[in-house]
Parts: structure tokens; sequence; C-alpha cells
């Protein structure tokens, strides 16, 4: 599926931070659950671990980028035009630029990401002479460092709607400080912007599973946590919540409706909520 030659040790002078396999990385190990090769022998061997205990796990994946591209898809038909994708991760198939100017050529995608790899990847799949679309290396834990960035400040327009994407990413992001970074964007957004947030839930997983999963995941630099729908539903707090709500995600304007299975074995729930 995927090999090391793929990615170099020895990074071109592009501004774009240290790669290290020491250590199993979460953008590495979600490239690899959807079937990408920017990923080392170490994520692999991470993945390998957590689908012993945890067999459905690349479904997760697939399921949130199944809510993403449907997302993206939905907020083009009603008007958006700008997107912020916090989290951004490796390019993989259906990209947010790709899927927004299939609808409308002219939206604007400021990519931000804290990976070296990601950032790296995006970069080199992006035409050089593409002005509509940004890649920024930063965490989004840093909002003014974020908003500030030349690739976000310098593309999007905040006088008018953005949509921010913080789709499989606040995992990432521990205790109250996924809810009070979304307001600090928020506070940056005009009414008529919105924002989206997918999450790991425990939807069918047993405890043991998500307990051993959660334990993979510190093996990275990135441990992560799983939340209650109303957690969710909390982060977005201030935004107007679209139909569905908070739902697993490939309940929310699925194409061909989910049988219960499949909802509940993605273990992810998501929403899309408007400023007003
Ligand atoms: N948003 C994409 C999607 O849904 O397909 C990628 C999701 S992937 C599971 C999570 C991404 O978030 C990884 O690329 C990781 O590097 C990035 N990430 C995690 N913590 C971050 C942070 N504090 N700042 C910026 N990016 C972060």
């Amino acid at each position: 599926m995927s090999n090391e030659s793929a990615m170099s040790l020895q990074p071109p002078d592009d501004g774009v931070g240290e790669i290290s396999d020491a250590q199993p990385n979460s953008a590495r190990m979600y490239d690899y659950l959807l079937g990408g090769a920017a990923n080392f022998a170490v994520d692999r061997d991470a993945i390998a671990d957590m689908q012993a205990i945890f067999p459905p796990a690349p479904h997760y994946a697939r399921s949130n980028r199944g809510f993403l591209t449907r997302v993206v898809r939905y907020l083009c038909q009603h008007g958006i035009d700008q997107f912020l994708d916090l989290g951004s991760g490796v390019p993989t198939v259906g990209n947010v630029h790709e899927i927004a100017h299939q609808h409308t050529e002219q939206a604007r995608i400021a990519y931000v990401d804290h990976d070296p790899v990601a950032v790296r990847h995006a970069r080199r799949l992006l035409d050089p002479t593409e002005s509509r679309v940004t890649v920024t290396e930063a965490d989004l834990r840093d909002p003014d460092t974020v908003l500030a960035a030349p690739g976000v400040a310098g593309l999007l327009d905040f006088s008018r709607p953005v949509a921010v994407l913080a789709v499989g990413v606040l995992p990432f992001v521990p205790g109250n400080e996924a809810r009070s970074l979304m307001t600090r964007y928020r506070d940056h957004l005009v009414p008529g912007s919105y924002a989206a947030v997918s999450h790991l839930a425990q939807l069918s997983m047993s405890d043991e599973q998500l307990a051993a999963g959660l334990d993979v995941m510190r093996r990275t630099p990135t441990p992560e946590q799983a939340r209650t729908v109303d957690e969710v539903r909390d982060i977005l707090h201030g935004y107007h919540l679209l139909e569905p709500g908070i739902v697993p995600v490939p309940e929310w304007h699925p194409d061909t409706t989910p049988t219960q299975e499949e909802s509940q074995r993605s273990n992810c729930v998501g929403g899309l909520g408007i400023q007003r």
C-alpha cells in the first residue's frame, strides 16, 4: 500500500519543519487509513496495533472524509466561496479545493496544518500558478498566528462569510480548549459564516477498544480523545446548528441512506453551524 520511498527524510529547503520517522504521527496514520502513501513503517505499525483491537478503524477515516466532502458541497451550494480548513491533513482523493472548485470556480481555500508532511504534500500537489489556494504550516491552537498568516489573511476576505472546517482535528485538542478555540475563530467571522466539526465518538466501540486505540495515539506527539454528542454540540455553541444536528457522520446529508450498523461503526459524529 505504501512505502518509505514516497517521502524523503532529507526535505527540500521549502520552509517546512523537520520530518521524523522516530514516532508515529496522526496525519500520516490517517493518510495510511485512507490508502495514501505519505506514511512510514512506524505509522503503519501503529495502525496495525490499533486495527488488531479495533478492525473498523479505516471506516472511521472514510466516514469522516465522506462527511467533509458533503459539507463542502453543501456549503458551495449555499453560497460559500471561502474556506479555512484547520487540520487539513495530507492531500488525498477529494480535497477541499477540488470539491469546492467543481461547484464554485472562484472559491478560495486556506489549508492549515501543523504537520510538515501534510504541508509539504499539499504544496507539492498544488499548481504553482494556483492563486485560489494556500497551505500554511501552523498550529490551530494559536488562532492569532493562524488568522494573521499570509496564507490566511492574504487569501480570505473576513468581511465576507467564511466556512471554518475543523474536521477530524479537534480530538487532538484537549479538554475545554476545543470550545474556546472555536469561539476565537468565530469571533473573527461575520454573520453568514459557518463552522463544521467532526469528532471521534464512542458509538459502537467498546470501552476496551476505545482505551486501546487512545493508547496507540499516545505514542504520537498528539494524543487523541473522544467526545460525546453533547460535548461536540457544545463546541459549536454560538452557531445555529443546522439539521440534522450533531449526528453520526454517515447520517449527515447522505447520498445514500446508511444502515444503522454503518452509522455506528463510523464512531464519528459531526455537524454544521451557521453564525447569525
Ligand atoms: N481534516 C482532514 C480530514 O478530515 O480528512 C484531516 C484530518 S486528520 C485526522 C487530522 C489532521 O489534523 C492531521 O493532518 C494533523 O496533522 C492535524 N492537526 C492535529 N492537531 C493540529 C493542530 N494543533 N494544528 C494544526 N493541525 C493539527
